[in-house]
C-alpha cells in the first residue's frame, strides 16, 4: 500500500476547485513512454501548469503499471529539478473499467482514478461508481465518472456512435455516487477521425473537413443543475492540420483526419469543464516528426536522434494547449 503524498502527487480536488473558479481547464495528458512524461513535464514545469497524467488500460498493457507508476514519482523529482519548485502533478487512471483496476491503482500510489461505467445499464454505472468512490475517498483519492457515451475508438474503449449526457441524470448520479468530477458527452469523440465525412461540412476554400459544433445547450444544462461541479471533457484532441500533413508528406497515410476544433475547447475551458483530455494530438506530434526525420535523415539509426525531435515537437504541442487553449498557464506557481 502506498499513498499518492508520500510520492508527491496531488488529487483533483484543489486543482479543479481553483479551476472552476478560474474560468480554465487542467490538461489531462495521456502518457505510454518516457518522452511523453518528459515533454509534459518540461512545458507543464515551464508554463507552472497543474497538470494530470493518465494512464490508460492500452499504456499499462503496453509499458506496464508498476513502471508507469514509477515514473510518475520520478516525474515529481524531475519537476523540481526543472525549478518547479511545487508541482501540482496528478497521477490518474483513465477508463478504469473494473473496481478491482481501481483499487489496485489506489493502493499503488495513483492520486485520481475515473470509473466508467458509461456502457453500463444506469443503475449498475451508480452502483459501481459508488464502490470505487467508497474506497478511493478512504485514501484521499478522487474519482471521475462518467456519464453518455462518446464516439471513437481510444485503446480498448470504443463505441459506434454517441450518446449526449441526459441533464435530468447528473445530479441523481452526482448524489447517489460521491464522484468528484464527472465526464459528460456533448459531441467530443475519442481518436484522430472525431467524426465521419458525412457529418462534417468541408471548407469551400480549403476543401478541408469542417465538424459539426459541441453540444454547448447540453453543457449549460448541466452546468445549470450542477453550479460550480467538475465537468471533464474526454476525446478533446484537435488534431492539427500541419502535424497531419507533415505525416501523410512523409509517406503517412491519415486521409480526413478531424478533431474538435480549438475555439470550442477554449470556449470549454471558460465553462465549469475543469478537465481537458488530450492523447491523440501528442501521438500525432510524435508520429509526424519522427516520419520528418525517418525522410530527411535517412541514414540515420540512433533512437534518441529521431525521438529527440519528437519529444521536442510533442513539447511545443503541451505549451500552446496550456497557454492558448486551457489557459492553466501560471495555475500552480
Ligand atoms: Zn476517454
Amino acid at each position: 500500500m502506498v499513498n499518492y503524498k508520500d510520492l508527491g502527487l496531488v488529487n483533483t480536488k484543489d486543482m479543479f476547485a481553483k479551476a472552476v473558479k478560474g474560468g480554465y481547464a487542467v490538461p489531462a495528458f495521456n502518457f505510454n513512454n518516457m518522452e511523453q512524461l518528459q515533454a509534459i513535464i518540461m512545458a507543464a514545469a515551464e508554463t507552472k501548469s497543474p497538470v494530470i497524467l493518465q494512464v490508460s488500460k492500452g499504456a499499462r498493457n503496453y509499458a506496464n503499471q508498476t513502471l508507469l507508476r514509477y515514473m510518475a514519482e520520478g516525474a515529481v523529482e524531475y519537476a523540481k529539478e526543472l525549478g518547479w519548485a511545487k508541482p501540482q502533478i496528478c497521477l490518474h487512471l483513465d477508463h478504469g473499467d473494473s473496481f478491482e483496476l481501481c483499487k489496485s491503482c489506489v493502493d499503488m500510489g495513483f492520486s485520481s482514478v475515473m470509473i466508467d461505467g458509461s456502457s453500463l445499464p444506469y443503475d449498475e454505472n451508480v452502483a459501481l461508481t459508488k464502490k470505487v468512490c467508497e474506497y478511493a475517498h478512504q485514501h484521499d483519492v478522487t474519482v471521475e465518472g462518467e456519464l453518455g457515451v462518446l464516439a471513437g475508438v481510444e485503446d480498448e474503449v470504443q463505441a459506434e456512435e454517441s450518446h449526449y449526457t441526459k441533464p435530468e441524470e447528473v445530479i441523481d448520479f452526482t448524489s447517489k455516487t460521491g464522484v468528484d468530477s464527472l465526464a459528460i458527452s456533448i459531441g467530443t469523440s475519442h481518436g484522430a477521425y472525431k467524426f465521419k465525412p458525412e457529418q462534417c461540412t468541408r471548407d469551400p476554400k480549403t476543401g478541408k473537413l469542417v465538424p459539426p459544433p459541441l453540444a454547448f445547450d447540453v453543457l449549460a444544462e448541466i452546468e445549470k443543475k450542477l453550479p460550480g461541479f467538475p465537468i471533464v471533457l474526454h476525446g478533446s484532441s484537435s488534431v492539427p492540420q500541419d502535424e497531419v500533413d507533415t505525416i501523410n508528406k512523409f509517406g503517412g497515410k491519415l486521409p480526413d483526419a478531424v478533431g474538435i476544433p480549438e475555439e470550442q475547447l477554449r470556449k470549454a475551458a471558460k465553462s465549469a469543464v475543469c478537465k481537458i483530455n488530450i492523447d491523440s494530438d501528442s501521438r500525432l506530434a510524435m508520429t509526424a516528426a519522427i516520419r520528418q526525420t525517418f525522410a530527411e535523415k535517412p541514414g540515420e539509426f540512433d533512437p534518441r536522434k529521431y525521438l529527440g525531435p519528437a519529444r521536442d515537437n510533442m513539447k511545443k504541442m503541451y505549451m500552446h494547449k496550456i497557454i492558448n487553449v486551457l489557459g492553466s498557464n501560471g495555475k500552480a506557481e
